[in-house]
C-alpha cells in the first residue's frame, strides 16, 4: 500500500508589542515569574479588556504582505476551556470572523519547482500562561507573565505532502513575519511556535485520514522529525488493522517520538461566543492606508533590488536576503566598503565560514558589520591584498580590533611603491638566473604558467605585501625584455 501524507500547520507568532493585547502589562521576555501579569491578564472580576492598537496594525501588515483580504469587521470570541495557566477560564481569540482572510504563499521545493500553499486565515488571540514542571517537586508552578501576550495565529490549508514541505512553508512564514518586524522570530523563547496537523491516507484517496495534532514545536528540525515520526506511527497503526485516534500529541526530542497528551476537543467543546466585553473590531480604510505606509521591504523585493543595485548574482542575492538580519548586515558592509561584490564574497565565504565553524548565529558574530566593511574597504582600495586580509580577519575575530588598527600595528600595508617592488623583482630575477633562461626559451603559451613561480618568489620576499597586480606587470615586462 502506498500512503500519502497530509499536513496542515497552525503557527503562533508572538507580536512584537511592548504591552499585552488587552492590558498595559509588559510583554518583555525573561522577567521574574508573575511580575508582569495585571488584573486584566489574571481575569479579576470587574476589569475590562482594551484592545492594543499596535496589535491590529501588525495583523494588517501581515495580511497586506501576503495579499489577503483584511476584514473590515472582525470579532473577538471567548474560547472556553479550563486549564491552570488560563485564569479567566477562557481565551480571547477570533473564531468566525478573523482579521486576515484566505491567501497563499509559494514555497520552493527541493526539485526546484514552486508549490502554492493555501493560508486559511490568520486571527488575533491572547497567549496563555506557562506551566513549569521542572522546578517544583511534585507540583506545577504557574507563570502568568505570558498570559495576554498578543499572538497572530496563521492557519494553513492541509496542502503539504511531506515534512520537508511543512518546513519550507514554516520557514517562509518565519521569513515574512521577521521581515515585517511584527514578530522577533525567536524560537527558543517561544515567539514562533508551530502545531502540525498530520494524517495519512492511501495514495489517490480523496478523503483525508484522521489527523493528530503535534503541539508546540519550537524548531524547524523538531517539526521535520516530529512529522516523520508521526507519519510512520500512523502507517504502523493502520497497517496493523488499527485506527488513528484524533488527538493532541507532544513531540519528545530526547526520545524522538510523539506521545498522546489528550484527546482532541471538538470546536463545540469550546462553546465559542462573541466576547461581550469587546466591541467588534471595525477597521477604517484610512487606518489601513496609514498602517501600510510603514510596510518594510519584503524578501522578494529586496532580493531583486540586491541584484540590480549591487550587481549580485541571483544566487548571492538569494543567500544574502534569506533573513532580514543578513540583508541588513550586508547593506552596512557595502556602505562601509564601497565594493558590493567584494562585500558579498567576504560575507558569504569568510564570515559565514567562520560563523559555521564556531556554531554561531550572525547576531553573535564577533565581527560587526561596520568592522567587516572596514576590512573590505582596505582590500578594495589596495591597502592590503586579499590574502593578507584573511589574516587580518582572523585577528579581528579573535581580538575584536578594527582592520585599520591591525594593519598599522603589524605593518601590513601593501607595497605599491613601484621602485620598492622593482628592487625585489630584480633581486628575484638575479637569484634565479636558470629559471629566467628557461622562461625566455619557453613556448609563449607556457609562459603565463611559468610566471607564477616568479610571482610567488616576489610575494614571499615582500612577506605578501607587494601589490600582486604591479608584481605581475613588472615581471612580465622584465622577463620579456
Ligand atoms: P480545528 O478547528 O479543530 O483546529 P481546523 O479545521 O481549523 O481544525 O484545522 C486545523 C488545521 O488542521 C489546519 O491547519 C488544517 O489545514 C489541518 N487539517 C485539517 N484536516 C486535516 C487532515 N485530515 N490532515 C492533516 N491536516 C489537517
Ligand atoms: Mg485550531
Amino acid at each position: 500500500m502506498q500512503w500519502e501524507t497530509v499536513i496542515g500547520l497552525e503557527i503562533h507568532t508572538q507580536l512584537t508589542t511592548n504591552s499585552k493585547i488587552f492590558s498595559g502589562a509588559s510583554t518583555r521576555f525573561g522577567a521574574e515569574p508573575n511580575t508582569q501579569a495585571c488584573l486584566v491578564d489574571l481575569g479579576f472580576p470587574g476589569v475590562l479588556p482594551v484592545l492594543n492598537e499596535a496589535v491590529v496594525r501588525k495583523a494588517i501588515l501581515f495580511g497586506t504582505a501576503v495579499e489577503a483580504e483584511i476584514a473590515r469587521r472582525s470579532v473577538f470570541a471567548r474560547k472556553n476551556y479550563f486549564y491552570p495557566d488560563l485564569p479567566k477560564g477562557y481565551q480571547i481569540s477570533q473564531y468566525e470572523l478573523p482579521i486576515v482572510g484566505p491567501c497563499h504563499v509559494d514555497i520552493l521545493l527541493e526539485n526546484g519547482e514552486t508549490k502554492r500553499i493555501g493560508v486559511t486565515r490568520a486571527h488575533l488571540e491572547e497567549d496563555a500562561g506557562k506551566s513549569l514542571h521542572e522546578d517544583f517537586h511534585g507540583y506545577t508552578g504557574i507563570d502568568l507573565n505570558r498570559a495576554g501576550t498578543p499572538l497572530l495565529e496563521i492557519v494553513s490549508e492541509p496542502d503539504m505532502r511531506s515534512a520537508k514541505e511543512a518546513v519550507a512553508y514554516a520557514k517562509k512564514i518565519h521569513q515574512i513575519v521577521t521581515y515585517l518586524g511584527i514578530c522577533d522570530g525567536n524560537m527558543q523563547e517561544g515567539s514562533f511556535r508551530m502545531d502540525a496537523n498530520v494524517s495519512v491516507c492511501p495514495r489517490g484517496e480523496e478523503k483525508f485520514g484522521t489527523r493528530t495534532e503535534l503541539k508546540n514545536l519550537n524548531s524547524f528540525r523538531f517539526l521535520e522529525k516530529a512529522v516523520n515520526f508521526e507519519v510512520e506511527r500512523q502507517i504502523d497503526v493502520l497497517e496493523s488493522g488499527g485506527e488513528v485516534i484524533q488527538e493532541t500529541r507532544l513531540y519528545d526530542p530526547s526520545k524522538d517520538e510523539t506521545r498522546s497528551m489528550r484527546t482532541k476537543e471538538e470546536a463545540n467543546d469550546y462553546r465559542y461566543f462573541p466576547d461581550p466585553d469587546l466591541l467588534p473590531l471595525v477597521i477604517e480604510e484610512s487606518f489601513i492606508e496609514e498602517t501600510v505606509k510603514s510596510m518594510p521591504e519584503l524578501p522578494e523585493a529586496r532580493r531583486s533590488r540586491f541584484e540590480q543595485e549591487y550587481g549580485l548574482s541571483a544566487y548571492d542575492a538569494d543567500v544574502l536576503t534569506a533573513t532580514r538580519q543578513q540583508a541588513d548586515y550586508y547593506e552596512i558592509v557595502v556602505q562601509e566598503a564601497g565594493d558590493a561584490k567584494l562585500a558579498a564574497n567576504w560575507m558569504m565565504v569568510e564570515l559565514f565560514g567562520a560563523l559555521n565553524r564556531a556554531s554561531l548565529h550572525l547576531e553573535e558574530s564577533p565581527i560587526a558589520a561596520e568592522a567587516l566593511g572596514g576590512l573590505v574597504k582596505r582590500i578594495a582600495d589596495s591597502t592590503i591584498s586579499g590574502k593578507i586580509a584573511k589574516s587580518v580577519f582572523e585577528e579581528m575575530w579573535e581580538s575584536g580590533k578594527g582592520a585599520d588598527e591591525i594593519i598599522e600595528a603589524k605593518g601590513l600595508r601593501q607595497i605599491t611603491d613601484s621602485g620598492a617592488i622593482e628592487a625585489i623583482v630584480d633581486e628575484v630575477l638575479a637569484e634565479n638566473a636558470a629559471q629566467v633562461e628557461n622562461y625566455r626559451n619557453a613556448d609563449p603559451k607556457k609562459q603565463p604558467k611559468m610566471l607564477g613561480f616568479f610571482v610567488g618568489q616576489v610575494m614571499k620576499k615582500s612577506q605578501g605585501k607587494a601589490n600582486p597586480k604591479q608584481v605581475n606587470e613588472l615581471l612580465r615586462a622584465k622577463l620579456s625584455g
